[in-house]
Protein backbone atom coordinates (compact mmCIF):
# COMPACT_ATOMS: atom_id res chain seq x y z
CA UNK A 1 0.00 0.00 0.00
CA UNK A 2 1.49 3.54 -0.53
CA UNK A 3 2.64 5.76 1.94
CA UNK A 4 1.69 9.33 0.68
CA UNK A 5 3.68 12.26 2.28
CA UNK A 6 1.29 14.49 1.44
CA UNK A 7 -1.75 12.82 1.47
CA UNK A 8 -2.02 10.69 4.19
CA UNK A 9 0.10 9.27 7.15
CA UNK A 10 -2.40 7.04 8.38
CA UNK A 11 0.12 3.95 7.05
CA UNK A 12 2.70 5.40 9.22
CA UNK A 13 0.36 5.75 12.40
CA UNK A 14 -0.65 2.57 12.01
CA UNK A 15 3.19 1.51 12.45
CA UNK A 16 3.60 4.05 15.17
CA UNK A 17 0.71 2.05 17.34
CA UNK A 18 2.73 -1.40 16.44
CA UNK A 19 5.96 0.27 18.27
CA UNK A 20 3.62 1.16 20.54
CA UNK A 21 2.21 -1.86 21.46
CA UNK A 22 5.99 -3.80 21.23
CA UNK A 23 6.75 -0.82 24.04
CA UNK A 24 3.77 -1.75 26.34
CA UNK A 25 5.22 -5.19 26.57
CA UNK A 26 8.63 -4.13 27.40
CA UNK A 27 10.31 -4.78 24.08
CA UNK A 28 12.13 -2.88 21.72
CA UNK A 29 10.69 -2.13 18.06
CA UNK A 30 11.85 0.67 15.45
CA UNK A 31 10.73 1.14 12.05
CA UNK A 32 13.71 0.21 9.42
CA UNK A 33 15.18 0.58 5.86
CA UNK A 34 13.69 2.04 3.12
CA UNK A 35 10.73 3.98 4.38
CA UNK A 36 12.96 5.87 6.77
CA UNK A 37 15.11 6.77 3.93
CA UNK A 38 12.04 7.33 2.11
CA UNK A 39 10.15 9.21 4.53
CA UNK A 40 13.42 11.60 5.15
CA UNK A 41 13.95 12.03 1.29
CA UNK A 42 10.43 12.95 1.68
CA UNK A 43 9.38 10.37 -1.04
CA UNK A 44 6.64 8.11 -1.34
CA UNK A 45 7.14 4.31 0.34
CA UNK A 46 5.42 1.31 -0.09
CA UNK A 47 5.86 -0.48 2.46
CA UNK A 48 6.78 -0.34 6.58
CA UNK A 49 9.13 -2.72 8.01
CA UNK A 50 9.69 -3.21 11.41
CA UNK A 51 12.73 -4.75 13.61
CA UNK A 52 12.27 -5.44 17.23
CA UNK A 53 14.28 -7.80 19.77
CA UNK A 54 10.81 -9.71 20.11
CA UNK A 55 10.88 -13.01 19.22
CA UNK A 56 8.52 -14.76 16.48
CA UNK A 57 6.36 -16.70 18.91
CA UNK A 58 6.03 -13.66 20.87
CA UNK A 59 4.89 -11.35 18.09
CA UNK A 60 2.06 -14.05 17.08
CA UNK A 61 0.89 -13.40 21.31
CA UNK A 62 0.82 -10.26 21.07
CA UNK A 63 -1.03 -9.38 17.77
CA UNK A 64 -2.83 -12.37 17.51
CA UNK A 65 -4.03 -11.99 13.67
CA UNK A 66 -0.36 -11.33 13.01
CA UNK A 67 1.06 -14.76 10.44
CA UNK A 68 4.55 -15.81 10.20
CA UNK A 69 6.15 -14.70 6.70
CA UNK A 70 9.23 -16.77 6.81
CA UNK A 71 10.79 -18.89 9.63
CA UNK A 72 14.16 -18.33 8.81
CA UNK A 73 14.51 -14.62 8.81
CA UNK A 74 11.82 -14.57 11.52
CA UNK A 75 9.71 -11.90 9.62
CA UNK A 76 6.23 -12.05 11.28
CA UNK A 77 3.00 -9.77 9.38
CA UNK A 78 1.29 -7.95 11.79
CA UNK A 79 -1.59 -6.14 11.09
CA UNK A 80 -3.25 -2.78 12.18
CA UNK A 81 -5.46 -0.22 10.96
CA UNK A 82 -5.84 -2.46 8.11
CA UNK A 83 -2.01 -2.30 6.69
CA UNK A 84 0.28 -4.44 7.11
CA UNK A 85 3.93 -4.27 8.32
CA UNK A 86 6.66 -7.01 7.94
CA UNK A 87 8.02 -7.58 11.58
CA UNK A 88 11.60 -8.78 11.97
CA UNK A 89 13.58 -9.78 14.78
CA UNK A 90 16.90 -8.37 15.30
CA UNK A 91 19.04 -10.92 13.80
CA UNK A 92 22.74 -10.60 12.20
CA UNK A 93 23.60 -12.47 9.06
CA UNK A 94 26.86 -14.16 8.72
CA UNK A 95 28.65 -16.73 6.25
CA UNK A 96 27.10 -16.57 3.67
CA UNK A 97 29.61 -19.52 2.32
CA UNK A 98 27.58 -19.33 -1.20
CA UNK A 99 27.38 -16.18 -1.49
CA UNK A 100 23.63 -16.22 -2.03
CA UNK A 101 22.18 -17.53 1.44
CA UNK A 102 22.78 -16.22 4.91
CA UNK A 103 23.33 -17.79 7.96
CA UNK A 104 21.05 -15.80 10.24
CA UNK A 105 21.23 -15.57 14.11
CA UNK A 106 19.30 -13.69 16.67
CA UNK A 107 21.04 -10.72 17.99
CA UNK A 108 19.83 -8.78 20.75
CA UNK A 109 20.55 -5.53 20.34
CA UNK A 110 19.17 -2.96 17.17
CA UNK A 111 22.98 -2.21 16.53
CA UNK A 112 23.63 -5.15 15.42
CA UNK A 113 21.16 -5.47 13.38
CA UNK A 114 21.35 -3.07 11.30
CA UNK A 115 25.24 -3.47 10.41
CA UNK A 116 23.49 -6.60 8.47
CA UNK A 117 22.10 -4.11 6.55
CA UNK A 118 23.23 -3.16 2.77
CA UNK A 119 23.76 0.59 2.53
CA UNK A 120 24.19 3.45 5.65
CA UNK A 121 20.91 5.01 3.90
CA UNK A 122 19.01 1.41 4.37
CA UNK A 123 20.22 0.98 8.04
CA UNK A 124 18.25 4.22 9.34
CA UNK A 125 15.80 3.55 12.13
CA UNK A 126 12.59 5.82 13.12
CA UNK A 127 11.45 4.81 17.26
CA UNK A 128 7.49 5.46 17.78
CA UNK A 129 8.20 9.41 18.43
CA UNK A 130 9.68 9.33 14.85
CA UNK A 131 13.46 10.27 16.37
CA UNK A 132 15.93 8.94 14.16
CA UNK A 133 18.46 6.39 15.06
CA UNK A 134 21.76 6.55 13.03
CA UNK A 135 24.66 3.67 13.65
CA UNK A 136 26.58 4.05 10.62
CA UNK A 137 26.27 8.14 9.51
CA UNK A 138 23.38 7.36 6.92
CA UNK A 139 22.11 11.30 7.51
CA UNK A 140 25.32 11.93 6.15
CA UNK A 141 25.21 9.62 3.60
CA UNK A 142 21.71 10.62 2.83
CA UNK A 143 22.38 14.25 2.87
CA UNK A 144 25.35 13.87 0.33
CA UNK A 145 23.35 11.63 -1.47
CA UNK A 146 25.98 9.08 -1.57
CA UNK A 147 25.50 4.95 -1.57
CA UNK A 148 27.84 2.96 0.59
CA UNK A 149 27.91 -0.09 2.15
CA UNK A 150 27.88 -0.96 5.86
CA UNK A 151 31.21 -1.87 6.52
CA UNK A 152 33.74 -2.92 4.70
CA UNK A 153 32.49 -3.04 0.88
CA UNK A 154 34.42 -5.92 -0.76
CA UNK A 155 33.13 -8.02 2.70
CA UNK A 156 29.51 -6.67 2.34
CA UNK A 157 29.23 -7.40 -1.41
CA UNK A 158 31.35 -10.54 -1.49
CA UNK A 159 28.69 -12.23 1.14
CA UNK A 160 26.02 -11.18 -1.48
CA UNK A 161 26.50 -9.89 -5.01
CA UNK A 162 23.16 -9.10 -5.06
CA UNK A 163 23.76 -5.62 -3.30
CA UNK A 164 25.77 -4.36 -6.26
CA UNK A 165 22.67 -4.80 -8.29
CA UNK A 166 20.74 -2.89 -5.27
CA UNK A 167 23.63 0.05 -5.36
CA UNK A 168 22.87 0.82 -8.78
CA UNK A 169 19.07 0.60 -8.02
CA UNK A 170 19.27 2.99 -5.37
CA UNK A 171 21.29 5.04 -7.30
CA UNK A 172 18.95 5.03 -10.31
CA UNK A 173 15.85 5.73 -8.47
CA UNK A 174 17.70 8.35 -5.93
CA UNK A 175 20.04 10.11 -7.96
CA UNK A 176 22.53 9.24 -5.64
CA UNK A 177 26.28 8.77 -6.45
CA UNK A 178 27.87 4.99 -5.29
CA UNK A 179 31.04 6.32 -2.59
CA UNK A 180 34.20 5.47 -4.35
CA UNK A 181 35.33 2.59 -1.98
CA UNK A 182 32.41 0.53 -2.58
CA UNK A 183 32.30 1.38 -6.76
CA UNK A 184 35.93 -0.15 -6.36
CA UNK A 185 34.38 -3.46 -4.60
CA UNK A 186 31.64 -3.37 -7.15
CA UNK A 187 34.17 -4.19 -9.94
CA UNK A 188 36.25 -6.54 -7.92
CA UNK A 189 33.27 -8.29 -6.68
CA UNK A 190 31.35 -8.63 -10.62
CA UNK A 191 32.28 -11.87 -10.92
CA UNK A 192 30.20 -12.96 -8.04
CA UNK A 193 27.25 -12.25 -9.81
CA UNK A 194 27.13 -15.85 -11.00
CA UNK A 195 26.03 -16.95 -8.20
CA UNK A 196 22.63 -14.91 -8.14
CA UNK A 197 19.67 -16.70 -9.34
CA UNK A 198 17.83 -15.92 -12.46
CA UNK A 199 14.70 -14.99 -10.12
CA UNK A 200 16.46 -12.01 -8.39
CA UNK A 201 18.60 -10.84 -10.96
CA UNK A 202 15.01 -10.16 -12.72
CA UNK A 203 13.42 -8.70 -9.90
CA UNK A 204 16.46 -6.29 -9.60
CA UNK A 205 16.65 -5.36 -13.09
CA UNK A 206 12.85 -4.66 -13.57
CA UNK A 207 13.20 -2.60 -11.04
CA UNK A 208 15.87 -0.48 -11.89
CA UNK A 209 14.88 -0.22 -15.51
CA UNK A 210 12.02 1.29 -14.32
CA UNK A 211 13.86 4.16 -12.19
CA UNK A 212 13.80 7.48 -13.31
CA UNK A 213 17.54 8.50 -13.15
CA UNK A 214 18.55 4.56 -14.94
CA UNK A 215 19.42 6.62 -18.11
CA UNK A 216 22.39 8.34 -16.25
CA UNK A 217 23.46 5.52 -14.18
CA UNK A 218 23.54 3.17 -17.37
CA UNK A 219 27.20 4.42 -18.49
CA UNK A 220 28.36 3.67 -14.87
CA UNK A 221 27.00 0.51 -14.88
CA UNK A 222 28.72 -0.50 -17.84
CA UNK A 223 31.87 0.89 -16.80
CA UNK A 224 31.83 -1.33 -14.08
CA UNK A 225 31.38 -4.56 -16.07
CA UNK A 226 28.52 -4.99 -14.16
CA UNK A 227 26.86 -7.06 -17.16
CA UNK A 228 30.05 -8.88 -18.04
CA UNK A 229 28.31 -12.24 -16.84
CA UNK A 230 25.63 -11.50 -19.13
CA UNK A 231 27.14 -11.18 -22.30
CA UNK A 232 23.88 -11.47 -24.29
CA UNK A 233 21.65 -8.37 -22.12
CA UNK A 234 25.52 -6.48 -21.84
CA UNK A 235 24.94 -5.93 -26.18
CA UNK A 236 21.33 -4.80 -25.28
CA UNK A 237 22.76 -2.73 -22.82
CA UNK A 238 25.24 -1.20 -25.05
CA UNK A 239 22.83 -0.58 -27.96
CA UNK A 240 20.54 1.06 -25.05
CA UNK A 241 23.36 3.43 -23.42
CA UNK A 242 24.04 4.87 -27.49
CA UNK A 243 20.87 5.35 -28.29
CA UNK A 244 18.55 5.72 -25.49
CA UNK A 245 15.16 4.84 -24.85
CA UNK A 246 12.76 3.97 -21.98
CA UNK A 247 12.73 0.03 -22.21
CA UNK A 248 11.06 -2.33 -19.18
CA UNK A 249 12.49 -5.93 -18.89
CA UNK A 250 10.76 -8.15 -21.52
CA UNK A 251 12.07 -5.16 -24.28
CA UNK A 252 15.59 -5.25 -22.92
CA UNK A 253 15.33 -8.85 -23.15
CA UNK A 254 14.28 -8.65 -26.85
CA UNK A 255 16.97 -6.40 -27.63
CA UNK A 256 19.31 -8.94 -26.21
CA UNK A 257 17.57 -11.58 -28.07
CA UNK A 258 17.28 -9.78 -31.11
CA UNK A 259 20.81 -9.27 -31.70
CA UNK A 260 22.02 -12.73 -30.73
CA UNK A 261 19.50 -14.33 -33.16
CA UNK A 262 17.69 -16.65 -30.57
CA UNK A 263 16.21 -15.66 -27.35
CA UNK A 264 18.95 -15.22 -24.68
CA UNK A 265 18.47 -17.75 -21.26
CA UNK A 266 19.98 -14.99 -19.55
CA UNK A 267 16.78 -14.50 -17.46
CA UNK A 268 13.98 -16.89 -16.37
CA UNK A 269 11.09 -16.40 -18.32
CA UNK A 270 7.98 -17.40 -18.94
CA UNK A 271 7.00 -19.27 -21.95
CA UNK A 272 4.49 -16.59 -22.72
CA UNK A 273 7.01 -13.92 -22.38
CA UNK A 274 9.18 -16.28 -24.75
CA UNK A 275 6.33 -16.62 -27.33
CA UNK A 276 6.07 -12.28 -27.00
CA UNK A 277 9.72 -11.64 -27.14
CA UNK A 278 9.71 -14.66 -30.65
CA UNK A 279 6.72 -12.38 -32.35
CA UNK A 280 8.35 -8.71 -31.31
CA UNK A 281 11.49 -9.71 -32.88
CA UNK A 282 9.45 -11.26 -36.17
CA UNK A 283 8.13 -7.70 -36.37
CA UNK A 284 11.36 -6.04 -36.18
CA UNK A 285 12.23 -8.39 -39.51
CA UNK A 286 9.54 -7.32 -41.26
CA UNK A 287 9.56 -3.88 -40.71
CA UNK A 288 13.10 -3.72 -41.50
CA UNK A 289 13.11 -5.89 -44.52
CA UNK A 290 10.20 -3.44 -45.03
CA UNK A 291 7.84 -6.36 -46.52
CA UNK A 292 4.69 -5.35 -43.96
CA UNK A 293 1.61 -6.62 -45.52
CA UNK A 294 -1.55 -7.49 -44.36
CA UNK A 295 -1.18 -10.94 -44.21
CA UNK A 296 1.72 -10.25 -41.66
CA UNK A 297 -0.65 -8.16 -39.84
CA UNK A 298 -2.99 -11.12 -39.48
CA UNK A 299 -3.37 -12.48 -35.41
CA UNK A 300 -1.13 -9.31 -34.56
CA UNK A 301 -0.57 -8.56 -31.05
CA UNK A 302 -0.53 -4.93 -30.91
CA UNK A 303 2.07 -4.59 -27.96
CA UNK A 304 4.26 -6.44 -29.56
CA UNK A 305 4.13 -3.96 -32.62
CA UNK A 306 4.35 -1.30 -30.40
CA UNK A 307 7.49 -3.06 -28.91
CA UNK A 308 8.84 -3.88 -32.35
CA UNK A 309 8.86 -0.06 -33.60
CA UNK A 310 10.20 1.23 -30.32
CA UNK A 311 12.75 -1.00 -30.30
CA UNK A 312 13.69 0.09 -33.67
CA UNK A 313 13.73 3.23 -32.40
CA UNK A 314 17.21 1.90 -30.50
CA UNK A 315 18.99 0.34 -33.87
CA UNK A 316 17.82 4.34 -35.84
CA UNK A 317 15.68 2.53 -37.95
CA UNK A 318 11.52 2.84 -37.79
CA UNK A 319 10.04 2.60 -40.95
CA UNK A 320 6.45 2.48 -40.13
CA UNK A 321 4.64 4.71 -38.01
CA UNK A 322 2.03 3.10 -36.13
CA UNK A 323 -0.68 5.24 -37.97
CA UNK A 324 0.13 3.60 -40.69
CA UNK A 325 0.13 -0.25 -38.92
CA UNK A 326 -3.57 0.80 -38.02
CA UNK A 327 -4.73 2.15 -41.45
CA UNK A 328 -3.90 -1.62 -42.66
CA UNK A 329 -5.36 -3.22 -40.04
CA UNK A 330 -8.81 -1.04 -40.78
CA UNK A 331 -8.34 -2.25 -43.94
CA UNK A 332 -8.24 -5.87 -42.94
CA UNK A 333 -11.60 -8.21 -43.60
CA UNK A 334 -10.54 -10.41 -40.94
CA UNK A 335 -7.96 -9.86 -38.29
CA UNK A 336 -7.37 -13.14 -37.35
CA UNK A 337 -6.87 -16.54 -39.34
CA UNK A 338 -9.14 -18.31 -37.01
CA UNK A 339 -12.04 -15.71 -38.89
CA UNK A 340 -11.32 -17.37 -41.94
CA UNK A 341 -14.84 -18.85 -43.12
CA UNK A 342 -13.30 -21.96 -44.51
CA UNK A 343 -11.01 -24.74 -42.89
CA UNK A 344 -8.74 -27.48 -43.80
CA UNK A 345 -11.81 -30.12 -43.82
CA UNK A 346 -13.54 -28.38 -45.98
CA UNK A 347 -10.82 -28.30 -48.26
CA UNK A 348 -10.07 -32.00 -48.38
CA UNK A 349 -13.71 -32.31 -49.35
CA UNK A 350 -13.56 -29.82 -52.15
CA UNK A 351 -10.68 -31.18 -53.65
CA UNK A 352 -11.04 -35.13 -52.61
CA UNK A 353 -7.82 -34.59 -50.79
CA UNK A 354 -6.56 -37.48 -48.39
CA UNK A 355 -3.77 -35.55 -46.20
CA UNK A 356 -1.49 -33.62 -48.31
CA UNK A 357 0.62 -30.88 -47.71
CA UNK A 358 -1.64 -28.76 -50.69
CA UNK A 359 -4.65 -29.11 -47.48
CA UNK A 360 -2.09 -26.21 -46.34
CA UNK A 361 -1.16 -24.22 -49.54
CA UNK A 362 -5.02 -24.01 -50.06
CA UNK A 363 -5.34 -22.80 -46.61
CA UNK A 364 -2.59 -20.30 -46.81
CA UNK A 365 -3.60 -18.97 -50.36
CA UNK A 366 -7.56 -18.75 -49.33
CA UNK A 367 -5.66 -16.78 -46.08
CA UNK A 368 -4.19 -14.43 -49.24
CA UNK A 369 -7.10 -13.71 -51.36
CA UNK A 370 -9.40 -12.72 -48.26
CA UNK A 371 -6.62 -10.36 -46.59
CA UNK A 372 -5.65 -9.06 -50.15
CA UNK A 373 -9.37 -8.20 -50.65
CA UNK A 374 -9.63 -10.89 -53.70
CA UNK A 375 -12.40 -12.92 -52.34
CA UNK A 376 -14.92 -12.53 -49.79
CA UNK A 377 -14.34 -14.00 -46.76
CA UNK A 378 -17.47 -17.01 -47.83
CA UNK A 379 -17.20 -20.91 -47.92
CA UNK A 380 -18.66 -21.04 -51.55
CA UNK A 381 -16.80 -18.21 -52.58
CA UNK A 382 -13.34 -19.34 -51.65
CA UNK A 383 -14.27 -22.55 -52.68
CA UNK A 384 -14.76 -20.90 -56.05
CA UNK A 385 -11.86 -19.55 -56.13
CA UNK A 386 -9.46 -21.82 -55.17
CA UNK A 387 -11.02 -24.24 -58.04
CA UNK A 388 -10.07 -21.70 -60.13
CA UNK A 389 -6.99 -21.39 -59.31
CA UNK A 390 -5.83 -25.20 -58.51
CA UNK A 391 -2.68 -25.87 -57.21
CA UNK A 392 -0.86 -28.99 -59.48
CA UNK A 393 0.35 -31.36 -57.32
P1 LIG B 1 12.34 -0.62 -1.75
O1 LIG B 1 11.80 0.75 -1.71
O2 LIG B 1 12.79 -1.01 -3.08
O3 LIG B 1 11.46 -1.65 -1.08
P2 LIG B 1 14.02 -1.13 0.50
O4 LIG B 1 15.23 -0.42 1.03
O5 LIG B 1 12.81 -1.17 1.38
O6 LIG B 1 13.70 -0.50 -0.89
P3 LIG B 1 13.88 -3.97 0.51
O7 LIG B 1 14.40 -4.94 -0.51
O8 LIG B 1 12.41 -3.87 0.73
O9 LIG B 1 14.50 -2.56 0.14
O10 LIG B 1 14.60 -4.34 1.88
C1 LIG B 1 14.28 -3.73 3.11
C2 LIG B 1 15.56 -3.48 3.90
O11 LIG B 1 16.23 -4.72 4.16
C3 LIG B 1 16.59 -2.61 3.19
O12 LIG B 1 16.34 -1.26 3.38
C4 LIG B 1 17.87 -3.08 3.84
O13 LIG B 1 18.01 -2.49 5.11
C5 LIG B 1 17.63 -4.56 4.04
N1 LIG B 1 18.08 -5.37 2.89
C6 LIG B 1 17.35 -5.78 1.84
N2 LIG B 1 18.06 -6.53 1.00
C7 LIG B 1 19.29 -6.62 1.54
C8 LIG B 1 20.49 -7.27 1.15
N3 LIG B 1 20.57 -7.98 0.03
N4 LIG B 1 21.56 -7.14 1.98
C9 LIG B 1 21.48 -6.43 3.13
N5 LIG B 1 20.39 -5.79 3.53
C10 LIG B 1 19.30 -5.87 2.76
MG1 LIG C 1 10.98 -2.25 0.96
Amino acid sequence: MLYNRSMDNKMLEGAIKVLKKFEEEQYEAYIVGGFVRDYLLDMDAYDIDITTNCLPDEIERIFPDSFVQSTKYRTVTVSMDGYRYEVTTYRSDRKYSDHRHPETKVTKTLKQDVRRRDFTINALCLDSDLNVIDYNNGLVDLKKKIIRTVGSPIRRLSEDALRIFRAFRFASRLDFEIDKDTMNAIRINIPLLKYISKERVRTELTKTLGEPHFKKVLPTMLDAGLFKVYPDILEAAKVLNRNYIQVDLIELITIASYIKGSVTDEILLSRKEIKQINQTIEYIKIFESRTLSKKSLLDVSMECIESAMKIMNVFHNSIYTLDEVNDLLKEMPISSSKELDINGFDIKKAFKLEDSPLIKKYLDMALDVVVGGYCQNKKTKITKYLKENRIDE
